[in-house]
């Protein structure tokens, strides 16, 4: 039995799955649920099995659906894996963001290329999946909040580490024209914050200056930055070929001639390899412990010095063996292996053992900017694609 599919029917319905998909207003930091409750029921009715996890305040949610395999012969899962948020929009949109709009050969509305229409295109492309004799399960991974630091994904990922899906290969549908992306740097964001105590300007010996404190802190890291450059792998792919980092911004203080007693500093790194974020932070939290804040607590016992984790974006690293660079390569005909700039969920994925690749439709050039759009032919290229993926998981 061999039914032809109707590739251009299926490239309709990514549009119009994708014109609903814009219409969520599912920004960062907001709740998703209806967007992802869409793509549920959806799923649903074509017979996929789904489960979901959700953040602290059950707000904002992720969504992991599975179309079966028929009969299964140990050939690994592929999980179409996409981030459901959003940038914010602003004023000057020549468009509403939130509603799709065709002109010409291209779609226009928030998310369009990031990352919305590579979800359309699984989902337009899932009730083939369903009607396939599959010799794998089919996965959609489906997360929020990973334009601000990737907080949904380590959620999802915990779950899929208690129900065993360790094995497999993911493609996470950023938008990169379908060019293989096979690594980048981490991302990692911190904000530390200073507790001395306030006083008069003319007694600095009786009070605790956190902005003093906060300015030695920030020489340091500035410092460390040398011995990161240092510390470049021989073999680094990445330019810089090094780990970077970045004072951001210091806030503290109210008047001239008052000691400020709160201070805090936001600072990233970028780091090359997981040891360097290591190394960074064991140096500066042993500068904080034992020097800064013993200092501090001389004068004054309460002294504080924080340092909260915005978010750590695992680094995605090249392997030299990747099966799910082969699956992509095999069926785009593409051999090319670039990096990007850009963090996504890949290390994620990568980290507990899933062979991942970012390849989506869609440009980057166009991602978090006033007028995203998405061309209307990467929509088409994507559905072959899927559809390449398609003949790839049929038992004989
Ligand atoms: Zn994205």
């Amino acid at each position: 039995m061999s039914t032809e599919i109707n590739l251009d029917k299926l490239y309709d319905d990514s549009v119009k799955i994708l014109t609903d998909l814009i219409g969520f207003r599912t920004i960062s930091g907001e709740d998703n649920s209806a967007l992802i409750n869409y793509c549920e029921d959806y799923l649903h009715k074509i017979g996929a099995t789904s489960f979901k996890t959700y953040d602290e305040e059950k707000k904002r949610v992720n969504l992991f659906a599975t179309i079966k395999a028929k009969k299964t012969n140990g050939t690994k899962p592929i999980i179409l894996s996409g981030h459901t948020d959003t940038v914010p929009v602003s004023k000057s949109w020549s468009t509403d963001p939130f509603k799709a709009t065709i002109k010409g050969d291209k779609l226009y509305g928030r998310g369009s290329c990031d990352m919305k229409g590579f979800i359309a295109c699984t989902l337009a492309f899932a009730p083939i999946y369903a009607e396939t004799n599959l010799n794998r399960d089919i996965h959609f991974s489906f997360t929020f909040d990973e334009e601000t630091a990737c907080l949904g994904a380590p959620i999802l990922i915990e779950e899929l580490k208690k129900r065993n899906i360790k094995d497999g290969i993911c493609i996470i549908g950023e938008p990169t024209k379908m060019k293989i992306i096979d690594a980048h740097k981490g991302c990692y964001e911190y904000t530390t914050y200073f507790e001395g105590l306030a006083g008069h300007s003319s007694a600095p010996h009786k009070g605790v200056s956190a902005v003093e404190f906060a300015t030695r802190y920030a020489n340091k890291l500035i410092e460390l930055r040398e011995d990161l450059k240092k510390r470049a792998p021989k073999d680094s792919i990445f330019d810089p070929p090094f780990s970077t980092l970045q004072v951001g911004g210091i806030f503290g203080g109210i008047a001239h001639n008052v000691i400020a007693d709160k201070c805090h500093i936001n600072w990233e790194t970028r780091p090359v390899i997981k040891e360097d974020g290591i190394f960074l932070n064991e140096q500066i939290d042993k500068y904080a412990n034992e020097v800064l804040l013993p200092e501090m607590k001389k004068v004054f016992e309460n002294s504080k010095i924080t340092k909260k984790i915005i978010g750590e974006v695992t680094g995605f690293d090249r392997v030299k063996k990747s099966e799910a660079c082969e699956l992509v390569s095999s069926l785009t005909g593409d051999n090319s292996r670039e990096v990007v700039s850009f963090g996504t969920e890949a290390g994620l994925f990568q980290e507990i053992g899933i062979s991942t690749v970012v390849c989506g439709p869609g440009s980057i050039e166009q991602a978090h900017k006033v007028d995203e759009f998405i061309e209307l032919n990467e929509l088409k290229k994507c559905i072959n694609f899927l559809n390449g993926i398609k003949s790839k998981s049929i038992s004989n």
